[in-house]
């Protein structure tokens, strides 16, 4: 079967076709400027290694996803013949809330239950939304199915979602943790069962996706338990622009200073983080650079990201009693192998030790010395894989 995975922001569509059978990309591309001016797809035929831009006008997503599908069966630049080759569809969706604790087939009552979301993730499950309706409208038949970033942290026990608030905050606005990455940590943590050898029953693993944004997470028997995203993707270790966690009364503090609360919302999403401390980037290799050339604060935006991602990988070794695999993800976590170095170091007394001249591998792999009785793996994540493979199993189990 072959699966077209859709991931729909509100201007851009990002879309991969995957051959199940090999579980290789045949094409992946992405649309930008949707509903602007300078609209283009952005399309690559894998086996080819060809990449073509394609300049037009497109008016919404419809037009988008006729874009992709033409682009596709293209004599040139496609790689099937006709639209009937793809299988099914999968999305995703970013927040499930407690509606969804697994992907699942998209009917209508799926469609009203996303759209149900909406508040806890309004800039982000519209265009999903969207995107699905009109991949609907385009590919009437196909079956669909929606793939949330929330869902595989379902099954952390309330006493690690929720938050010591009056509990009818809880009740009457679904305020707790959901944790996002989801796909990402799944998948990761299924790759490292399969490296070590053993079922994901029996392993407990803290997954580390570290990339612009950030998340850890604590996975017991193959179920995430805990994680470090919260109620919104701001929770955590400070992240590119991201504080992470601090003191909630900062934010009353600022307010009362005369800032607004829109303002103190986009001062710690968008110019906070690593950015914010070091005043170099948001990048880790710019901050890398930066703090090699004896920039102090660049110095120590990372020495407080490896902290805060050391702190959590002993607070969830003791959440779950026990660790046997530390996992690497995401654009810092695959290849800043200095950073994997600065969160594992001091970590010997709990089993974890890095090979360095491992460390400096690219890929898949087992970056632990000899005998650590905890492994430390790199593991290059694919969402998008993934949600193919989740929507592979739902299609043809239904
Ligand atoms: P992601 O959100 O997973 O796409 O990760 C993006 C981030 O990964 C970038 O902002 C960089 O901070 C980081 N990154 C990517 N490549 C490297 C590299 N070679 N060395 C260090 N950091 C990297």
């Amino acid at each position: 079967m072959k699966i077209l995975v859709i991931n729909a922001g509100s201007s851009s569509l990002k879309y991969q076709l995957i051959d199940m059978d090999t579980h290789e990309v045949m094409a992946k591309g992405l649309c930008e400027r949707i509903g602007m001016d300078g609209s283009n797809l952005q399309h690559t035929n894998v086996g080819k290694d060809e990449k073509t831009k394609i300049e037009a006008p497109m008016h919404d997503h419809s037009d988008a996803i006729r874009m992709v599908i033409d682009a596709l069966v293209d004599e040139k630049i496609g790689v099937i013949s006709s639209m009937d080759e793809i299988g099914a569809v999968g999305h995703r969706v970013v927040h499930g809330a407690e509606e969804f604790a697994a992907s699942c087939l998209i009917t209508e009552a799926v469609m009203k239950a996303i759209d149900k979301c909406t508040p806890l993730a309004p800039l982000h499950n519209p265009p999903n939304i969207i995107g699905i309706e009109a991949c609907k409208k385009i590919m009437p038949g196909v079956p669909m199915v929606a793939v949330f970033d929330t869902a595989f942290h379902q099954t952390m026990p309330a006493k690690a979602y929720m938050y010591a608030l009056p509990y009818e905050y809880y009740e009457k606005y679904g305020i707790r943790k959901y944790g996002f990455h989801g796909t990402s940590h799944k998948y990761v943590s299924q790759e490292a069962a399969k490296v070590l050898g053993k079922s994901p029953d029996e392993l407990k693993i803290v997954t580390c996706h570290l990339g612009n944004g950030s998340s850890i997470s604590a996975v017991d028997g193959g179920k995430c338990v805990d994680t470090s995203m919260g109620f919104t993707p701001l929770d955590g270790v400070p992240m590119g622009t991201r504080t992470g966690s601090m003191d909630p009364a900062v934010v009353t503090y600022l307010i009362n200073t005369g800032m607004s609360a829109k303002e103190v919302d986009n001062l710690m999403n968008k110019k906070s983080g690593v950015q914010g401390v070091s005043g170099v980037s948001s990048d880790f290799r710019d901050l890398t650079a930066a703090a090699n050339d004896g920039n102090d604060k660049a110095q120590l935006a990372l020495d407080m990201f490896a902290y805060q991602v050391k702190k959590l990988i002993g607070a969830y070794a003791a959440a779950m009693g026990g660790l046997d695999a530390v996992v690497f993800t995401a654009g810092v976590g695959e290849n800043d192998s200095a950073t994997r170095s600065a969160i594992v170091s001091g970590l010997e007394f709990m089993g974890i030790k890095i090979d360095e001249s491992k460390n400096a591998a690219r890929g898949t792999v087992d970056i632990s010395a000899d005998g650590a009785a905890v492994k430390t793996l790199v593991i290059p994540t694919n969402e998008e894989l993934m949600i193919a493979i989740d929507t592979e199993r739902i299609v043809e189990g239904e």
